[in-house]
């Protein structure tokens, strides 16, 4: 088991600064994913907990100690790439015993290891295969095996499933999931995923453009993102915002002269304001035409998606996708009327992007954060 403390770590690449000053704690453990959009420095940051890059400053500390200079061998992490990295001479079983024999394990315990981790990644009877007659899957699986066998501290995986089908890739997640259960070891598991990031995160770090923008459970994040970004990012189909601003009294948000009756106390905190109003597709209501305080649209395409579906509508100009269970038939260019209830309604700073409610998210420290 092991705690890892991020502190203050920045990267650059020459005058290329990629991490900004990120500060993390991860329990013992703990299963925590990294998220963010491509680019935004995740494999940077796993990088350098590895020990496969250098930090340009800041402190990364495993078990109380700092870990800046050793060697990666030195830092009891494993990990899972991409692109599976396997060697493709040596069969399942060399693959996988490959880091004990380096580090001079004799032969038959190093052959009872290798039995015992084929049989926990369900390889046993592919032992004598070489990589490529192997499917993707099984693949994945030895190098998930070649990380286990080593018995790590912690296990580092960068994007390990986007290279399998969809199908596959569901099914890996669950097993990844059930491996963490079995070993708990603290895992660190970064992608641009969003669904696989709900699903195995108990501690979601959403990253973006070098900095880390949120830290929380997926709900907490799914249900209070701190900014634009992490409400636009998280959510399928995508939280639609609205820009508009706060009446004089505080009462409503004004969009397109609709006034939309918002938390009073952001309301007169912000009055006279611009704003955005995010509100995510399943929340949204149709209305009949009309109903007053409604919002008019007209339907652009309906996506049906077998178990609901999407309207995608068209507010002046701006798309705004409404998800919904029953079903409705509907055409193009027929007029619809939104509402969009109170209590699901996020508002954020038309300068900072920060959600307005921001002492209402929860309580990471603020080293945490964005420095
Ligand atoms: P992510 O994994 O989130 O997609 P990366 O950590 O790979 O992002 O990259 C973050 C940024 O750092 C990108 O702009 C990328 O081009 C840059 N970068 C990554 N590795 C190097 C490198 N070895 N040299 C120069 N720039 C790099
Ligand atoms: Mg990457």
């Amino acid at each position: 088991m092991a705690e890892i403390r991020i502190e203050q770590v920045r990267k650059a690449y020459g005058a290329n600064k990629v991490v900004h000053g990120v500060d993390l704690t991860f329990r013992s453990g703990e299963f925590v994913v990294i998220l963010g959009p491509s680019g935004c420095g995740k494999s940077t940051l796993l990088r350098m907990i590895a020990g496969l890059e250098d930090i340009s400053s800041g402190e990364i500390v495993i078990d109380d100690v700092v870990v800046n200079q050793l060697e990666p061998r030195e830092r009891g992490c494993a990990m899972v790439f991409q692109n599976y990295a396997l060697y493709p001479h040596m069969d399942v079983a060399a693959n996988m015993g490959y880091a004990l024999k380096v580090a001079g394990v004799p032969k038959d315990e190093r052959d009872r290891r290798i039995k015992e981790t084929a049989r926990i990644v369900g390889l046993e009877d592919f032992l004598d295969r070489k990589p490529a007659q192997l499917s993707g899957g099984q693949r994945q699986r030895v190098a998930m095996g070649r990380a286990i066998i080593r018995e790590p501290k912690v296990f580092l995986f960068d994007e390990p499933l986007s290279n399998l089908d969809a199908k596959l890739r569901v099914q890996m997640r669950v097993e990844i999931r059930r491996l963490h259960k079995r070993l708990s070891a603290t895992s660190v598991f970064v992608t641009h995923d969003q669904v696989e990031a709900m699903t195995l995160a108990d501690k979601l770090v959403v990253m973006y453009k070098g900095k880390v923008e949120q830290v929380g459970t997926p709900l907490e994040v799914y249900n209070k993102p701190r900014t634009r970004f992490v409400g636009s990012f998280i959510g399928s189909p995508a939280m639609n915002f609205l820009e508009g601003t706060f009446s004089a009294d505080g009462a409503n948000f004004v969009f397109d002269g609709i006034p939309i009756p918002v938390d009073p106390v952001i309301g007169k905190a912000n009055a006279g304001r611009a704003a955005a109003l995010g509100i995510r597709p399943e929340h949204a209501r149709m209305v009949p035409v009309g109903t007053p305080g409604s919002i008019p649209a007209t339907v652009d395409f309906i996506e049906e998606l077998g178990a609901g579906r999407v309207i995608h509508s068209d507010i002046n100009g701006s798309n705004f996708a409404l998800s919904i269970s029953d079903h409705v038939t509907g055409e193009t260019g027929q007029s619809i009327a939104l509402q969009l209830p109170f209590e699901h309604i996020h508002l954020f700073s038309h300068e900072t992007d920060l959600r307005l409610d921001l002492a209402e998210t929860t309580p990471v420290r603020e080293k945490e954060l964005v420095s």
